[in-house]
């Protein structure tokens, strides 16, 4: 059993280029805290008694609910799941929720993990996304995190946004190493349908970075993290040793998890499952005891093509003895990209080289199994 997740849907304000669950509005935090204690409790028999090693408070930002509600949360987990000693718990925070007393409440309640979203240490960039906060905040809040002694931290950085320079993405790059974060994780931005983004860049409003823009951005970012002492170890993910993500790194290995909360996605190992992406339905469906879930059963190629979608994008790659009956098709693929010296293969694993790392996502269409 991978993990426990909680999504914690309600945000302060609507960055521009979000398409999680969230809302803005805040005054159904105390209804919604008690259906995500409701459905952990009607949910707890599908750990089946085992050992659970990581819980993740996401979202939106689960740096809004106070101490009460985070600690109801996690004492209810606690009570109800077997969670190993030495269990990994995030937190995502934003900067502008973080204080000394906060910080305290956090380790008190058993937080071992912050995850702070500071995406940029340029005001007008933080602007431009529609974020909360400002990059003063994010200064003070990573210099409390990092004297907080806890077991690990990370933060988050955009880069690839419209008239970025290599240049501008290097002093980002120099500012966020300044604090020694033991982890980094940094997203390309990219347009989603359905965002505020989306519409700008559709009216003209907002003409977005080239690719080649956005690559060679990619690219010093491993330089430069590497060089730091970073194992980068998900495309999007950089850690000092001893600091990757446990939560995330499970999902990626393709671990089964509970997640609990509006829009939250689950998975036994057979079936995924993700909870209606509304907070009033969710409300009133699990205080109603209804069905306010879909689900479905992966076929064995829809499971295989995951696992080459997530795992590819490690540093363990994919093992192709898991794959079932690896189709002569994505052999030659393999063979194909090997040539490019796009993959490298070991033993029967295929992992990305560097050069490989920079087309990640059509890779990995083109090895999906199609039977
Ligand atoms: S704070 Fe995070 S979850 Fe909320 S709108 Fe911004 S990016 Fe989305």
């Amino acid at each position: 059993m991978a993990g426990l997740y909680f999504h914690i849907p309600f945000c302060r304000k609507a960055c521009t280029y979000c398409d999680f669950h969230f809302s803005t509005t805040l005054d159904r935090m105390d209804a919604l805290v008690e259906a995500l204690r409701t459905e952990l409790l009607r949910r707890s028999h599908e750990f089946r008694g085992e050992t659970v090693d990581t819980i993740y408070l996401g979202g939106g930002t689960p740096s809004l609910l106070n101490e009460r509600d985070l600690s109801a949360l996690l004492n209810d987990a606690r009570k109800l799941v077997r969670l190993a000693g030495t269990a990994e718990v995030t937190m995502e925070v934003n900067p502008d929720d973080v204080t000394a007393e906060d910080i305290d409440a956090w380790k008190r309640i058993g937080i071992t993990r912050l995850s702070i979203g500071v995406q940029s240490f340029n005001d007008q960039r933080l602007s431009f996304m529609g974020r909360a906060h400002n990059a003063d905040q994010s200064a003070r809040s990573l210099d409390l995190i990092a004297k907080a002694g806890f077991a690990s931290w990370t933060m988050d950085l955009i880069y690839g946004l419209p008239g970025m320079t290599v240049e501008e993405w290097a002093a980002q790059l120099d500012q966020a190493l300044s604090f020694a974060p033991p982890h980094i994780s940094a997203y390309c931005l990219t347009v989603e349908p359905r965002t505020a983004l989306h519409k700008q860049v559709e009216r003209g409003d907002v003409i977005a970075a080239p690719d080649e823009d956005q690559a060679q951005q990619f690219e010093l970012l491993q330089q430069r993290l590497e060089a730091a002492g970073y194992v980068h170890y998900e495309i999007s993910n950089f850690g000092k040793p001893g600091h990757f993500s446990r939560h995330n790194t499970s999902y990626w290995q393709g671990l089964p998890y509970v997640g609990i909360g509006p829009s939250a996605h689950s998975y036994d190992g057979a079936v995924r499952r993700w909870n209606v992406a509304n907070n009033s339905r969710y409300i009133a469906g699990v205080n109603a005891g209804e069905v306010y879930w879909e689900e479905e059963r992966p076929t064995v190629v829809q499971q295989a093509n995951e696992r080459i979608m997530t795992g590819l994008r490690t540093m363990w790659g994919v093992g192709l003895e898991a794959l079932p009956d690896l189709a002569q098709a994505t052999e030659r693929t393999v063979q194909r990209y090997v040539g490019s010296g796009h993959l490298v293969r070991n033993a029967n694993r295929i992992v990305l080289t560097k050069a490989g790392k920079l087309l990640a996502d059509r890779i990995a269409s083109d090895l999906f199994l199609t039977t």
